[in-house]
């Protein structure tokens, strides 16, 4: 399963929703597939990217907030987990995109993912962790249907629910993002404050 098909399967369902990804990979994809006001690109904070999502929930209960996350940054901020479970957030939905690489710092190099491997890729399960920790729904797919079926559902839904889809490492065609932070730090906030999200 390769993660842009995944984004692709989504795409047109986070119209409404605030969307935080982690750096890397995942986000110069999701701009690939074209940038939104909507989308926020958690650059050099790796790892951060539920607990942006968490504040913003928490904020804004009634505006769908998904997170965007990535093995290697849940790794690090698996307290992150434990934090979300016990805060609950019946509007955030957890993607976690799991190709078993540290692959935008290193993997992603000639031969680098066989040396930036993460603990998934000899057994960790984040779904289960992510229960565990108190996440009233988790759930590992490895197809893409069953990605489109399970995320689909979870934004449609009114619960704090986990997706963890296992992914190919696999580079995005391009890494250029023609949004500067800056630009980004500003639009997404002002987008927070439009219809849909306030109280
Ligand atoms: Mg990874």
């Amino acid at each position: 399963m390769k993660r842009i098909d995944c984004l692709k399967a989504i795409y047109p369902r986070l119209d409404d929703c605030a969307v935080v990804t982690i750096m890397g990979a995942v986000a110069a994809e999701l701009y690939s597939l074209g940038h939104r006001a909507n989308f926020f690109y958690l650059e050099h904070a790796m790892g951060l990217a539920s607990s942006i999502g968490l504040g913003i929930a928490l904020c804004q209960p009634n505006r769908k907030v998904v997170v965007i996350d990535g093995d290697g940054s849940v790794l690090m901020n698996l307290g992150g987990l434990t934090t979300m479970a016990r805060s609950r957030p019946k509007n955030l939905v957890h993607v976690i995109f799991d190709n078993e690489t540290l692959l935008s710092v290193g993997g992603g190099a000639p031969g680098g993912y066989k040396w930036f491997t993460t603990a998934t890729s000899t057994g960790t399960d984040l779904a289960a962790i992510a229960k565990a920790a108190g996440y009233p729904r988790a759930q590992l797919v490895r197809e893409l249907q069953d990605f489109e079926e399970a995320a689909l559902d979870a934004i449609n839904g009114d619960e704090l629910n986990c997706i963890v889809a296992k992914v190919e490492a696999e580079m995005p065609k391009s890494f250029l993002m023609d949004v500067h932070m800056l630009e980004n730090r500003f639009e997404f906030p002002r987008w927070l404050q439009t219809k849909g999200g306030m109280n």
